[in-house]
């Protein structure tokens, strides 16, 4: 039996779609136009891709988009300087620092610098914290993005078991608040995982954020399961692909996102749906 392909593409569509009717009702009703300010230190091509699309999108949203562009060699000091004139800016509801910078900036310490309120990132530890403690408020684009399609895949999650492969901050850690929010059972592997087949192939929900391409392999997998593959991997012939072996998991699991088209849309729909929601929070104070 083939597995479902959860369609990312078609839902980060749909909620593009409606996150743009949201925008234009916000602009009727309180003449207000959510901005985003995206700074990109350098010229790292994958990166100015991704800004690239990130503006084209919220251009299509209706969402105000401010593309700053810094140079290479831009001192750490300056780029904090131009963080704090964006926290003070009321036109821009949402900043967002390109990652990674050039390497005399220190990403960690610009996180920090951006307003907890116009963190769209999730980043900042203000949000971290609200997010471990119960009360999530700008919670990270991807494992955001990752509970939206779990959802529109109709899965209930109440009760399962769910393994996280990768540990980071900005997947793997929040993945695991949200699905121990939605009552799964959650375990999480990382590189130091002694046996990780034994974790994954006891998961109902299976998430990779890994980035090590075919990493999950058919007999890693319990049948039947949804497995989402949050990682992106550049191959040598220039081909994208995840964590996942597709062509060979998709036979024994339930549903499978495909890359591309999996997870990848969903996080810039949900990097708008934070900019619509920080705009949202700004009128209410
Ligand atoms: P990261 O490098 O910060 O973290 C990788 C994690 O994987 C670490 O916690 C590490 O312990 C774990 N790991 C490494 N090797 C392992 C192994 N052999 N077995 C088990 N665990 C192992 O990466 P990240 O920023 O979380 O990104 C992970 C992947 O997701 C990358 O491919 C990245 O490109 C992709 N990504 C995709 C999106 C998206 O929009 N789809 C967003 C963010 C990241």
């Amino acid at each position: 039996m083939s597995a479902e392909r959860i369609d990312g593409k078609k839902a980060a569509a749909d909620l593009r779609k409606e996150i743009g009717a949201e925008v234009k009702k916000l602009k009727e009703e309180h003449g207000v136009t959510p901005g985003l300010a995206v700074v990109l230190v350098g010229e790292d091509p994958a990166s100015q891709v991704y800004v690239r699309n990130k503006h084209r999108a919220c251009k299509n949203a209706g969402i105000e988009s401010r593309d700053i562009r810094l140079p290479e060699d831009t001192p750490h000091s300056e780029v904090v300087a131009k963080v704090k004139e964006l926290n003070e800016d009321p036109q821009v509801h949402g900043i967002l620092v390109q990652l990674p910078t050039p390497e005399q900036v220190d990403d960690e310490e610009i996180i920090n610098t951006i307003a907890p309120e116009k963190d769209v990132d999730g980043f900042h530890p203000v949000n971290m914290g609200k997010l471990l403690s119960g009360q999530p408020e700008m919670v990270p684009c991807t494992p955001k993005g990752v509970m939206h399609l779990l959802d529109v895949t109709g899965v209930e999650l109440e009760g399962k078991e769910a393994t996280i492969v990768g540990r980071s901050n900005i997947v793997g850690k929040p993945q695991a608040m949200l699905l121990l929010y939605e009552h799964c059972t959650v375990t999480m592997c990382h590189s130091r995982t002694r046996d990780l087949s034994e974790h994954t192939s006891r998961a109902d929900i299976l998430v990779s954020a890994v980035g090590v391409p075919g990493l999950i392999t058919a007999d890693m997998v319990k049948e039947g399961a949804v497995v989402i593959d949050v990682g992106i991997n550049r191959l040598d012939d220039g081909s994208l692909a995840g964590d996942v072996a597709y062509d060979e998991v998709k036979e024994v699991a339930g549903a499978v996102t495909p890359v591309p088209g999996g997870v990848g849309p969903m996080t810039i729909a949900m990097l708008l749906r934070n900019t619509l929601e920080a705009t949202k929070r700004s009128l209410e104070h």
